[in-house]
């Protein structure tokens, strides 16, 4: 590999900076002046005064104090998101002058949001102590840390001379190995997981550090898009992500209309006979050019616009259709699962809505299961959502409490709203099947339910061992990528009789044969 002259200065720079700036010359400053006076005198002692200075000031070591006197993340002592800007602008001229190489990357947490609902900010607080403290961990001094929203780190590479995908994706794969270190709080163990896109610098779309800084946020909505714990790398080809919050809310209004937002559907399974006892429906919008997009890019701009109750049409018009046609098809699918926003329940016509869309297919209410989140409990109701929800219960939709654990409902609300099934929630039931802790939390939660006649449902089963243990503990249906992802509806025939094939061909466990 061939380099030019200011790349071997920016290299030596990179060597010397750490050491001619860094705490270790703090420390032998004052040894160092006294064996220079010793071995060369006084002449000795003034070239190292007026020379130190002067090689500090070319590493780069003043800028580098300068970058730590911007106010910090109180709670990782990180820098925040403007001095990460300042940070990168400076490796990306160094990267561009010295033909060096450098990469941002930005890891979120996937479940943040529910972690502090559920324990609280201070359990918020500990945990991104100790996902940056990992992150750190699994890097070089000198590379930059920084804390740039609530669950979001980034981090800028030190320009260097080697450094390609295939490097950045192992590292990216070492610092979400890192983040997802489990954390034992209050006597329980914390699993997160965590994702994370980055974009290397020869790839920036523009000429500005805050370009390259978004192009990793493209690359981090494409992996959230693919569910979580992924990792994608930038590619020219993500570029309307990056676009202005008013852009993504015009086109996810528009995408809306035009019947790009549609519904996708989940199965759900009965662990008692093994058959599918639903399907929830969740929204995804297929965009021409940049492919699926997840609702955790598009709901906050729909509900920006205020289209959420346009979303909730369009998602059970989408259910019922599905069911009549599962209907048509001889393909046993008794109910679906449709979510409802907060924003929605205030609206006085909702229930009104609903039940004139059910007489239009002649739809029994019962085929039609409403979710709400639990936190729409929690955040003291008022009495037109607190009328909806009752309203559609006794028209006989039975009303399941959606991420059920994150969200602190009280019992008497559990029943004041006629809930028939608690959904409970993914941080529940992740690695269950070998955390004793989670089981004795799940168990809690099973019991309740069955004291209160409530129906249950486990979100987010990921693997055989989470099924078979929610089985045996007596939880009544589970849901999640181990049973199936969400898919489009013309996949779900295929999926049913698929699942019905090897729900026959399963020996039936624990049944006496006559
Ligand atoms: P939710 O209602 O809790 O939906 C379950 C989410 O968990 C879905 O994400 C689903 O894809 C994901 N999931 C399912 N199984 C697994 C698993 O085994 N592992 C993991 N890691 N995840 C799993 P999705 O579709 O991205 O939806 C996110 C949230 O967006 C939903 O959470 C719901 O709150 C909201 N949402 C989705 N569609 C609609 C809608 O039509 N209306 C409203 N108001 N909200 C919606
Ligand atoms: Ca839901
Ligand atoms: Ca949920």
């Amino acid at each position: 590999m061939t380099h030019t002259g200011s790349g071997i200065l920016a290299r030596l720079r990179q060597i010397l900076a750490p050491a001619v700036s860094g705490p270790a010359m703090l420390a032998f400053l004052p040894a160092l002046t006294l064996a220079t006076f010793w071995i060369g005198g006084e002449t000795a002692l003034l070239a190292v005064a007026l020379g130190l200075p002067v090689l500090m000031a070319a590493t780069g070591g003043f800028s580098k104090l300068g970058g730590n006197s911007q106010p910090r993340d109180p709670v990782t002592g990180m820098m925040l998101r403007n001095g990460f800007e300042q940070e990168a602008a400076r490796i990306l001229t160094e990267c561009n002058e010295g033909g060096l190489r450098s990469a941002i990357f930005i890891v979120e947490l996937d479940d943040h949001r529910e972690l502090t609902d559920r324990h609280g900010k201070e359990a918020g607080d500990r945990f991104m102590q100790h996902c940056g403290a990992q992150i750190v961990s699994a890097l070089r001094q000198d590379d930059i840390v920084a804390r740039i929203s609530d669950s979001r780190f980034a981090v800028c590479l030190a320009p260097t001379l080697q450094l390609d995908l295939e490097l950045c994706i192992q590292l990216a794969g070492r610092m979400q190995a890192a983040t997802e270190e489990p954390l034992p709080l209050d006597g329980t163990t914390i699993y997160m997981t965590s994702s994370m896109g980055f974009c290397q610098h020869s790839r920036v779309p523009g000429a500005e550090s805050a370009e390259w800084i978004s192009a990793a946020a493209a690359a981090l909505s494409e992996a959230q898009g693919n569910g979580p714990g992924g990792i994608r790398a930038y590619s020219t080809d993500m570029p309307g992500r990056t676009g202005s919050r008013s852009t993504l809310r015009e086109e996810a209004a528009a995408a809306l209309e035009s019947g790009q937002i549609q519904a996708w559907f989940q199965p759900q399974i009965c662990t008692d006979t093994g058959r599918v006892s639903g399907f929830e429906a969740l929204a995804r919008w297929q965009h021409p050019v940049q492919g699926l997009i997840p609702p955790s890019t598009f709901l906050p701009a729909l509900e920006e616009a205020g289209l959420m109750e346009r979303l909730s049409q369009v998602m059970l018009y989408n259910a019922l259709v599905a069911i009549k046609a599962w209907d048509d098809a001889g393909v046993s699918v008794p109910c679906v699962g449709v979510n409802f926003a907060t924003q929605e329940l205030r609206n006085p016509g909702l229930a009104g809505r609903i039940k004139w869309e059910l007489e239009r297919f002649g739809m029994p209410a019962e085929r039609l299961c409403v979710e709400i989140l639990e936190t729409v409990m929690t955040d003291q109701p008022d009495d037109v959502v607190t009328r909806n929800i009752l309203a559609l219960s006794e028209m006989g939709c039975p009303i399941d409490l959606d991420d059920f654990g994150t969200g602190h409902a009280s019992i008497s609300a559990v029943r004041r709203f006629n809930i028939s099934r608690i959904k409970i929630d993914r941080t529940f039931v992740m690695k269950a099947d070998q955390d004793p802790e989670q089981q004795k939390l799940i168990s809690a939660i099973l019991t309740m339910a069955e004291r209160l006649e409530l129906d249950t449902l486990a979100e987010g089963v990921e693997t055989a061992g989470e099924h078979a243990l929610l089985a045996q503990l007596g939880c009544g249906h589970v849901q999640g990528f181990g049973i199936g992802r969400p898919m489009p509806f013309d996949q779900t025939l295929d999926w049913i009789t698929a699942h019905e094939a090897k729900v026959q061909d399963a020996p039936v466990i624990g049944r006496q044969t006559p």
